[in-house]
């Protein structure tokens, strides 16, 4: 039969660090820091297994984990010397949830289970402390109350601000042995007014309770809205580790703290962290009082901080990884309470990695492995102009480097409902603190601003995972949510008014203050330098501006994959000749029109093959519908028949005329070329021709030329050698010649079951994976908005498939794509067929493993994405074909 229930404690356990799936996180550690004879109060971990039984059977306990709770309560006992319900001298618990993966705060936990009438005068007389005493009794009533017996936590607020009216005082600490007695009986009357019986006196019914209520808040609402947002799926439920209670609000000798075994913002290798004298663990990360620094522990407590900065290195070099602690303090004696690997900043990933791996304690290959690609956007985040003008007006803790600048908002539930009618507007959440309810507005805002907490509170710990700009703890802060504003040191700032916060210095500024791009250096260079040798993908980037070419290359760009020449239509002089063009009635209008245009066209790749000197350039020809360069309302169209000196009435027509029921599915792509072919000449001409000036001047050209939307051969054997035609022209008048190629991208599903045939033609395959999957699901890419929340909800789709390739369905399609276009073109040519991918899944790290996976020879993917392309195609390369598990 399976064991159900792990004990540990007094230097030895029955789990391992490497049991998290089963014991959950904090269980294993618990267990591995047992018996690795660091201080850890006893107790017992009851798996996720039973967590998924009890669900399977209709929440219910399964048979055979009653008993051997009781074992390890006599274990815990024996190890504690005291009684669980012993009126004299109780031994209280805490029950606690822990899943495989951290979801902070997302669950809920019981404190001082155990205590009964009888046992709290016992508990009084033993610690002769009436109020600790009973200040824990009253908690226990609220905590159990609200979190297993659903009573809202307001209604014993309510009679705690109550009897603290009556007595006039302002703090609970002011309450007397005698008042708090009496809250007692008014919380006691509160649970049995809302529960319909008396709180329980008997302290396994209580831990049974308690039990059951942590299995329930697996599928509680902030726990799978957690889940949600960190795509976390395929958990069997939660452990339930239940421990003996310590006790950190025993006096001025006790405290309890939270701290990091580097910096979690930096990763310097610092000891970081906070802690608070004289309090219960919650009190920290709540972020309700404002903590000290750990380093201040020296002073206070030189003993325990010699002791916990010991286990510090104990840790560290046990799990070569930068650890997460709590600890807790009862009366000068230390004990662990959990420890993980710490969350962190990228920018403080890749220097602990680094460092690390210099320090001897990991070798490159774990150091590649250990980062998160997608934390290094952290890196990669925009940086506070250092020119720009500066006022900062508060200070507080730099919880989250990056800057950023938004539009005040005071609660959760107006980001979510800004967001909704602004989308694009960013918002700057700013609070008191923040709780596990506010993830989704804190998902959706640009930086996060609170007036209290410290380093590990909820907003700062919430906004280092996501690697948004976070300040803490800002006192200076006063927020009034009534009047929707905000006072800064006298300043006052509405909602809807922007701040601006750099997360790395702690700075709060008023107003828009300007940012900059960051660059590749130090450890982050390093760590690259590393991932580059063991990657076999290349990593290009989707780019046509020069500026956009340059600043990819600086961030290891091996090429352009997809440069959209539409781009280059939009600015100044170019619109109206583009729509000259569109409205031209004949062929010679339309030639006129495309002659204005070509010198632009020459000048801009002239620009790019620049900037990519040496390295392959892609083109594509020009691809969208033509109704997108002209306006659709009433004035923009006068502006142009104004513009272009013709009757309103033409371009009305016009676009009218163009108007598609399905403009996506309609004139676009190779079927503009088919019907237009004087607009492919020209861009072909213009890629030809610049080429040839940039091979004059001495440089090394690669072009590309890329005909989109194609779906079958014969829309390319025509298109193609027209395209050859022109460029050998342009060539033969030049007197010159440049190695150019001319290939296609595959985005229609048709195009990929028919790969063989096209290959003939194409010289290389780009996977338009944004088409491609919109023609795949046959959702509209621009409409998914309004039903993709709901199938990720309803778990129709793990992922949003614009997001992450959809593997099982569009990935099989590229993966015929390639095979069968590798095939056709080596039977025809001999040759092998160079294939990428342009689609915007080009940059997410786990569509960039399927790429490696299906043989691609590239990602092309944004100028900001590139280094996560290339640490993600090391990380593919080194996982062999497994998959990756990736600490989200
Ligand atoms: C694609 O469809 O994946 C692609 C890169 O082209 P666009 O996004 O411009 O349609
Ligand atoms: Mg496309």
């Amino acid at each position: 039969m399976a064991k159900h229930v792990y004990s540990f404690g007094g230097g030895k356990a029955e789990g391992r660090a490497d049991m998290k799936a089963l014991l959950g996180g904090k269980g294993a550690n618990l267990a591995e820091m047992s018996t690795l004879g660091i201080p850890v109060p006893p107790g017992f971990t009851i798996t996720t297994e039973v967590c998924g039984e009890y669900y399977e059977q209709g929440k219910v306990i399964p048979d055979g984990v009653a008993p051997e709770v009781d074992a390890a309560i006599k274990v815990m006992e024996d190890a504690a010397g005291k009684k669980f319900g012993d009126p004299s001298d109780p031994l209280l618990v805490s029950v606690r949830s822990g899943a495989a993966l951290s979801m902070p705060g997302m669950m809920n936990t019981i404190l001082n289970l155990g205590l009964s009438d009888a046992s709290v005068a016992g508990l009084a007389k033993k610690t002769g402390n009436d109020r600790f005493a009973l200040d824990g009794y009253r908690r226990l009533i609220d905590m159990f109350g609200s979190t297993a017996m659903g009573v809202d936590h307001e209604h014993f607020e309510h009679e705690l601000s109550g009897l603290k009216k009556e007595k006039g005082v302002k703090l609970d600490t002011d309450l007397s042995a005698e008042d708090l007695k009496e809250l007692v009986s008014r919380y006691k009357a509160v649970y049995k007014k809302h529960v319909g019986s008396d709180f329980p006196q008997d302290p396994k019914e209580q831990l049974w309770a308690a039990i059951k209520a942590v299995f329930g808040s697996w599928y509680g609402k902030k726990a799978v809205e957690y889940r949600r947002i960190e795509r976390i799926s395929g958990l069997k439920g939660t452990a339930v580790n239940v421990q003996a209670m310590v006790f950190g609000n025993m006096g001025s000798n006790s405290g309890t703290g939270v701290a990091f075994t580097r910096d979690p913002n930096t990763g310097e290798d610092v000891f970081y962290g906070d802690y608070l004298i004289n309090a219960q663990g919650e009190d920290v990360v709540a972020g309700i009082r404002t903590p000290e620094p750990i380093s201040q522990l020296h002073d206070e407590m030189p003993k325990v901080y010699e002791e916990l900065m010991a286990i510090r290195s104990k840790l560290e070099s046990h799990y070569k990884e930068m650890q997460d602690i709590e600890f807790t303090v009862q009366e000068e004696t230390l004990y662990m309470l959990q420890t993980r690997t710490g969350k962190r900043t990228g920018t403080s990933a890749v220097r602990i990695a680094v460092e690390m791996v210099k320090e001897g304690l990991i070798d490159e290959v774990t150091a590649i492995q250990r980062v998160n690609p997608d934390s290094l956007n952290h890196l990669l985040l925009p940086q506070l102009d250092p020119k720009a003008k500066k006022d900062v007006i508060a200070t507080g803790i730099a919880a989250s480097p990056g800057a950023a600048s938004g539009k005040v908002v005071l609660t959760a539930e107006d980001a979510v409902a800004h967001a909704e009618k602004h989308p694009n507007d960013p918002i700057m959440l700013v609070r008191r603190e923040t709780s596990p309810e506010d993830v989704a507005g804190m998902h959706l805002a640009r930086g996060i601003l609170t007036a209290t907490g410290g380093k590990a509170s909820h907003a700062a710990v919430v906004a280092r995972g996501w690697g948004k700009p976070c300040v803490v703890g800002c006192d200076a802060i006063t927020i009034d949510e009534k009047k929707g504003q905000i006072t800064i040191n006298g300043k006052v700032v509405k909602a809807g008014e922007f701040l601006t916060i750099d997360g790395a210095a702690g700075d709060v500024m008023i107003g828009q203050v300007s940012t900059v791009a960051p660059t590749i250096s130090g450890d982050f260079a390093v760590l690259m330098s590393w991932a580059d040798k063991a990657r076999t993908l290349k990593v290009r980037t989707n780019a046509d501006t020069p500026a956009d070419s340059a600043k990819a290359r600086e961030f290891g760009a091996e090429g352009i994959g997809l440069c959209r020449t539409e781009h280059m239509f939009f600015e100044g002089q170019r619109i109206t000749d583009m729509r000259k063009m569109i409205l031209a009635d004949d062929l010679e209008g339309r030639q006129k029109a495309l002659a204005s245009l070509e010198p632009y066209q020459r000048e801009d790749f002239i620009g790019i093959f620049e900037a990519m000197e040496g390295l392959p350039v892609t083109i594509r020809l020009l691809d969208p519908p033509l109704h997108e360069f002209l306006p659709h309302d009433e004035a923009g169209q006068s502006e142009v028949a104004r513009q272009l000196n013709i009757p309103v009435e033409k371009v009305k027509h016009r676009v009218e005329q163009l108007h598609e029921v399905n403009p996506m599915l309609g004139f676009r792509g190779c079927r503009l070329a088919i019907k237009y072919p004087e607009i492919a000449d020209m861009q072909v001409r213009a890629i030809i021709d610049a080429a040839i000036a940039v091979k004059k001047k001495g440089k090394d050209v690669l072009p590309e030329i890329m005909i989109p939307l194609v779906g079958t051969v014969e829309e390319l054997v025509i298109l193609k050698k027209r395209a050859i035609a022109v460029a050998e022209e342009c060539q033969k008048k030049a007197g010159v010649q440049v190695k150019y190629q001319v290939g296609t991208m595959i985005e229609i599903p048709r195009a990929a079951l028919v790969a063989d045939k096209i290959a003939e033609e194409a010289e290389f395959f780009s996977f338009g994976t944004n088409d491609l999957t919109q023609m795949t699901f046959g959702f509209s890419r621009d409409d998914i908005a309004g039903f993709m929340p709901a199938y990720i909800e309803n778990k129709i789709l793990p992922v949003d498939p614009f997001q992450s390739i959809d593997v099982n369905g569009v990935g099989q399609l590229i993966e015929i794509g390639v095979q069968r276009g590798r095939e056709g073109r080596k039977a025809k040519t001999g040759e092998h067929l160079k294939v990428g991918i342009c689609g915007e899944h080009g940059g997410d790290p786990d569509s960039v493993a399927f790429c490696h996976k299906v043989g691609m020879d590239y990602v092309s993917c944004s100028p900001f994405r590139v280094p996560i392309a290339r640490l993600a195609a090391a990380q593919a390369a080194l996982a062999d074909g497994k998959s990756i598990s990736r600490d989200r």
